[in-house]
């Protein structure tokens, strides 16, 4: 199939362009668009042959949900079997916004959008593109992120173009994502409420909305013996290529264990990369040296993660050593991910 590449002018958002987009789902295809957080990859959340499709082209187990897209408060009583006084609040604070709810499904949902689950989660993007492209396409787009299983989430359209070319009908293409990571997921059908992926609303922001809200075990472990209840979290994620290892410890001695893995690298004739901060990167002697920003930047972390991990692969880097991420917030969130990245492989120091 050739997938045709829109770029999104100011001009286009509410055109004829959107409505092609829109005809496109409306009619079973697919369409990949851009969010605040990543790119999402889009079929009709209410048709069960769509969700088929985007398994398909994504190459993603049938059992691991996707995210379905709203653009008004409207849609969510549709599709969820109450909206409980839990679910508003967080609306009127962070929706739109890269946050994404678990509720008990309504029977308009199949049950291919939900993995077979009887909950769904529910997200409304604050992308303008976004808006105006669900809007057009019916009201509810089913989407995960728009790469192919395993690769980290696309942050522009080129990382689109280059995994899901020829796969789906559409991309549209909005530039860059702002944030760049994907939303934070809070089930809402358990009491308390519990996180279940860390993101841009963090603990402590939803926590000052509904009081106790606990976080999952796995969200910063193995979580070996433990079942995730985010059935994505059991896959691998974000798997860069080659080798990945978290460094922590302090400042100095991270620095030095990492310079001296770095040169044992080089003695075996491995490519190799570094994932640091503006303060530290000149410190090392790796192939590939990536910064992610100043260290007391998580945002810009956030925002530059995915793209250096698909960086490591274009250079055919084979051992990857990475500082770590320990803080609050959105640091959490860079942490969860770089673990997921890394499989877990982390060295104290
Ligand atoms: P992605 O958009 O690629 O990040 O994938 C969507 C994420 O949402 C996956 O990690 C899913 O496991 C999670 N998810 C979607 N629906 C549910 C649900 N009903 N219960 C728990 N997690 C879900
Ligand atoms: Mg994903």
């Amino acid at each position: 199939m050739d997938t045709k590449i829109i770029r999104m002018e100011e001009q286009h958002k509410d055109g004829a362009l959107i409505r092609e987009a829109g005809e496109i789902i409306r009619a079973g295809g697919l369409v990949a668009f851009p969010t605040e957080t990543v790119y999402g990859l889009g079929g009709d959340a209410l048709n069960p042959a769509s969700s088929r499709k985007i398994y398909e082209a994504k190459g993603r187990p049938s059992d691991n949900p996707l995210i379905v897209h709203i653009a008004d408060m409207e849609s969510l009583a549709a599709i969820v079997k109450s909206v409980p006084e839990t679910a508003k609040k967080l609306a009127e604070a962070f929706w739109p916004g890269p946050l994404t709810m678990i509720l008990e499904k309504s029977d308009r949902v199949p049950r291919e959008t939900t993995g077979g689950l009887d909950t769904v989660a529910v997200r409304m993007p604050s992308d303008a593109v976004a808006l105006s492209f669900i809007r057009a396409a019916g009201g509810y787009v089913a989407a995960p992120s728009a790469n192919r299983s395993g690769r980290p989430s696309p942050t522009c359209a080129s990382y689109v173009v280059q995994d899901l070319d020829g796969r789906i009908e559409m991309i549209l293409d909005g530039g860059d994502a702002t944030l760049g990571l994907e939303s934070t997921i809070v089930d809402l059908t358990v009491e308390p409420p519990v996180i279940l992926r860390p993101g841009f609303i963090t603990g402590e922001m939803l926590r000052c909305t509904l009081g106790q809200v606990d976080e999952d075990e796995t969200l910063f472990s193995s979580g070996s013996g433990q079942a995730p209840k985010a059935p994505g979290m059991k896959y691998r994620h974000y798997a860069p290529k080659g080798e990945l290892v978290i460094v922590r410890g302090a400042a100095e001695a991270v620095t030095a264990y990492i310079g001296g893995r770095l040169a044992e690298g080089r003695r075996n004739r491995k490519k190799t990369g570094v994932i640091a901060t503006d303060e530290t990167v000149d410190k090392y002697k790796a192939d590939v040296p990536r910064s992610v920003g100043k260290r007391t930047d998580a945002a810009a972390a956030a925002k530059g993660l995915y793209r250096i991990l698909r960086e490591f692969d274009d250079e055919g880097v084979e051992l990857i050593y990475s500082e770590s991420f320990d803080g609050e917030g959105v640091s959490q969130a860079v942490m969860n991910r770089l673990l997921k990245a890394a499989g877990h492989k982390v060295i104290n120091v």
